[in-house]
């Protein structure tokens, strides 16, 4: 047998053993039977012989599989020794972090974790619905609540939400959206609270905020979820009716992002209460930055419980308890505002010292005591991957639907700048941030729908989308220029960028998110053996934990070796021999990337983890890469969905190539990062073989690639629709956003037109100046027919209008500008 093939024979055996996750005693055999082989078959392989270092060491690796393949030998020398390091030094999970480990589902992020994506569960998340009641409710009171908000009134007039707007927001229901119907609430599912409040954003976020606040976590979720049925009664109708508006206070001053350590505590009392002898809490607080706060009329608060004289015989050191204070109980403080980043919801500090409530408004009363966190947590892993992306989806579309429109309308050097490549190339990016940002909300609000509470996906989620939701907005800005910058009714992009920064730090900073959160819980909720592992640990039990740990650790090591070989494999193939699902054709070549990169990515996360322990939390450098790694395997997985939800349309392929194309590349990147870092260089050195065997070989998606994807979006049409799917479109004269669609349709309408106008002046025929009527000219010079000068005299108007930017008076702008000057006028 020629050595090659010998070679060749024994790397596809160890890779189907390890595929496989076979046991050991087949690998014993199978390394047995390689080396009898080699040594009775190979008669040019002496070198091969020799650079194995001769059949002694297969003999010698033979034996010791053959030995650990029997249980009492294995516990004895590998189990036992490793259940005692591993105790010594893996990290014990505080409760907090447990509860909020606890908290939420995996499901997706599991997959991908696993290395071999089971592809069935991507295709039994639901595609995205609604009910016949949740449509027209977005299309009809959403739409109506769209028209009537004026976004420059609200955010530079009064700098407050009118009160017919508060009227209209209330009165229809909005505001009690995740309240079941039969508490008095809309009941919606989270995919039409999604879409509802994305649309409202799409046309004022202050607004939306006001509809989101109460829908997320807050009084309203708590209530519903862990409220007394007296809770329930007293104020889930008044909730939904906005006759009770809900604030929720977590944060202070010391405690931001690590609120879990919060100064605000609440002592079990008992004291006279309406004149009756009534067991409570004393509770001291001092919060900040909470939203609706000014206006709340119900505080759920977040505090520490203690119980020093054992009232409720439960121990002293109760934990983080939510309770239910009406805002206008004796001693609470609220009503003074912050003014955040300009924008217009109300937002201020509330604080309280020594405030008796009786124990029945703690959520849940007495059950409730001590719950706060978990609550708090179950409730962020459904509510994070909701209002953030719903808002921050609706941005990207809405931005890219007015740039689009913007670029193809204005001209500079005689051509539309839409059309120069310098504009192309971030129009480009809104296009994709625009249908990653749709893919992932709307993939993932199908999954909460669906009962998930998917506490790692919304991590990734809230942080991306708002990112490169972030990256719109610039982008919007640069397209725009001069048009985006000054301020004033007809400027549609700055509410946006007001915004922007409140998205980024709300629900968990995204610093913090991406560093911290996201990869470490990952790891720890989603990794197929690591929570078996530290839980078995932990076992006060010791037996009972051994026999876990064997369990676990024997299945660990397999699943190291299977994405040692596997990721060596599909990287040398190039992913050709990859699994794909069969129900796909144009995707196929996607699919087969993902199942790649996720075996890589399993290897990368399982070596990061085993190496560097209790470190990972301080190593944020890498933690922040792989989760942006595992993000762009998930959107990606959301972008593939999504494709296959509308129904896999044809014109729709280029937006998913360029889409994957980028995703795959960033993943590379991401990996390339860590393990040009990695801590511990020796890792680094031993993974770069196995996950760029050839090089790291992906490229961005290609320009010309971009310019389709761009040119596709500037066209009206059903694409252009689609791509901008569910975000407010203004059809009216009077509004700055309705304009520019109208204008649209008329510059492609009249570009022919145009065309031999443009011509003409560059011939000098027509002289285009502020002081002529050119287009008259045209017409008179027979360059244009009637029919063509009308065309473009009511273009050059609209034009002007999409064109222009907003100035004032001085003393509109200027405070108290004419009493000044009056006064200064006076003194001289
Ligand atoms: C407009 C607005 C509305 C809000 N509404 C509410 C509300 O209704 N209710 C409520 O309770 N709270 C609310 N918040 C508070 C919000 O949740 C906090 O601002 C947020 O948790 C961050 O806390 P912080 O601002 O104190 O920043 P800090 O915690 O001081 O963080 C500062 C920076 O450090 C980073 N960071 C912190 N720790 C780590 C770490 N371990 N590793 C890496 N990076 C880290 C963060 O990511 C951030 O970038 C609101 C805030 C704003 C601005």
């Amino acid at each position: 047998m020629p050595a090659l093939t010998f070679v060749l024979l024994c790397f596809a055996a160890l890779v189907i053993l390890a595929l496989r996750r076979a046991p050991i005693e087949i690998w014993a055999g199978c390394v047995g039977a390689l080396t009898l082989i080699a040594q009775i078959g190979l008669p040019y392989g002496e070198p091969v012989l020799t650079l194995l270092g001769g059949a002694f060491v297969g003999w010698i690796l033979t034996a010791v599989l053959a030995a650990l393949s029997v249980n009492e030998v294995r516990k004895k020398l590998v189990i036992a020794p490793a259940f005692d390091a591993l105790k010594k030094i893996m990290p014990r999970i505080s409760d907090t972090e447990r509860e909020a480990l606890e908290a939420g589902t995996i499901g997706w992020d599991a997959e991908l974790f696993s290395g071999e994506p089971d592809w069935r569960r991507l295709r039994d998340v639901p595609a995205m619905s609604l009910s016949a009641e949740e449509r027209a409710f977005l299309d009809g009171p959403t739409d109506e609540l769209c028209r009537m908000v004026d976004d420059w009134d609200i955010r530079h007039n009064r700098r407050e939400i009118p009160d017919n707007v508060w009227k209209f927001v209330a009165d229809n229901g909005f505001l009690g959206m995740l309240i079941s119907k039969e508490h008095g609430g809309l009941g919606f599912s989270p995919q039409a609270q999604s879409l509802i409040i994305g649309k409202i954003a799409s046309r004022s976020p202050d607004v939306a905020v006001i509809v989101m606040v109460p829908n997320s976590l807050g009084p309203g979720e708590l209530i519903e979820r862990y409220g007394t049925k007296r809770q329930k009664t007293k104020y889930l109708k008044r909730l939904a009716k906005g006759k009770e508006i809900p604030c929720f206070a977590l944060t202070g001053p010391t405690s931001g992002s690590d609120a879990a350590t919060m100064r605000d505590v609440g002592f079990v009392v008992r004291q006279s209460f309406k004149g009756k002898d009534t067991l409570g809490i004393k509770v001291s607080w001092d919060k900040r930055y909470i939203t609706l706060g000014p206006k709340a009329t119900l505080l759920g608060l977040a505090f520490h419980l203690y119980d020093p004289d054992g009232l409720l015989g439960k121990g002293e050191d109760l934990g983080i308890t939510v309770a239910l204070i009406p805002a206008d109980h004796k001693g609470v403080n609220i009503g003074r505002r912050h003014l955040p980043c300009g924008v217009a919801f109300p937002n201020g500090p509330t604080s309280g010292s020594g405030v008796f409530i009786p124990l029945d408004w703690v959520v849940g009363a007495k059950e409730g005591v001590g719950q706060g966190w978990r609550m708090l947590m179950e409730c962020l892993s459904e509510g994070r991957a909701i209002s953030l992306p719903a808002t921050s989806t609706s941005a990207a579309k809405a931005l890219l639907r007015s740039t689009t429109a913007y670029a193809r309308i204005r001209k500079q050097f005689g051509l539309p700048i839409a059309y120069m490549e310098g504009i192309e190339e971030p129009l480009a990016r809104m296009v994709e941030v625009a249908y990653v940002n749709e893919s992932g909300r709307s993939v993932t609000a199908a999954m909460v729908s669906s009962g998930e509470k998917p506490s790692v996906i919304s991590a990734l989620l809230k942080y991306q989308t708002t990112e490169r939701m972030r990256s719109a907005v610039n982008d919007a800005f640069d397209i725009h220029g001069g048009r985006a910058i000054c301020d004033g009714p007809s400027n549609y992009l700055q509410s946006a960028y007001q915004a922007m920064p409140v998205a980024i730090t709300v629900e968990g900073a995204n610093i913090l998110t991406r560093t911290l959160i996201t990869f470490a819980q990952g790891a720890l909720r989603s990794h197929p053996w690591l929570y078996k592992e530290i839980e078995a640990l932990q076992d006060k039990d010791e037996e009972r934990g051994m026999a876990a740990f064997e369990d676990a650790f024997c299945g660990h090591v397999s699943f190291a070796i299977s994405n040692i070989f596997g990721a060596l494999f599909h990287n040398l193939t190039g992913g050709l021999f990859a699994d794909a699902p069969d129900h796909v054709d144009k995707t196929k070549r996607w699919y087969k990337q993902l199942a790649r990169s996720a075996r890589s990515f399993a290897l990368v996360a399982d070596l990061t983890v085993a190496s560097l322990g209790g470190g990972l939390k301080t190593k944020q450098k890498i933690t922040g890469r792989l989760a942006d790694a595992l993000s762009e395997l998930y959107l990606l997985s959301c972008v593939l969905k999504r494709f296959e939800d509308d129904g896999q349309p044809a014109e729709d392929l280029k937006f998913v190539d360029y889409c994957a194309t980028n995703h795959l590349y960033r993943f590379q990147q991401a990996l390339k990062g860590t393990i040009e870092n990695f801590p511990i260089p020796a890792i680094g050195w031993f993974m770069r073989p196995l996950l760029f065997p050839l090089g790291a070989r992906r490229r961005p998606a290609s320009d010309q690639l971009g310019k389709q994807i761009v040119r596709a979006c500037l066209t009206p049409g059903e694409v252009r629709d689609r791509i901008t799917r569910d975000i407010y479109i203004s059809s009216s004269r009077d509004d700055p956003q309705g304009i520019l669609e109208h204008t649209l349709l008329k510059v492609i309408a009249a570009q022919d037109a145009d065309k031999k106008l443009d011509k003409a002046v560059r011939k000098g025929v027509i002289m285009r100046t502020h002081a002529n009527d050119w287009i008259a000219d045209a017409q008179k010079k027979d360059v244009l027919s009637a029919d063509e000068a009308k065309m473009l005299k009511e273009l050059e108007e609209l034009v002007s209008q999409v064109i222009a930017v907003d100035h004032f008076d001085a003393d509109e702008v200027i405070p108290n500008f004419r009493t000044d000057n009056a006064n200064s006028l006076a003194a001289e």
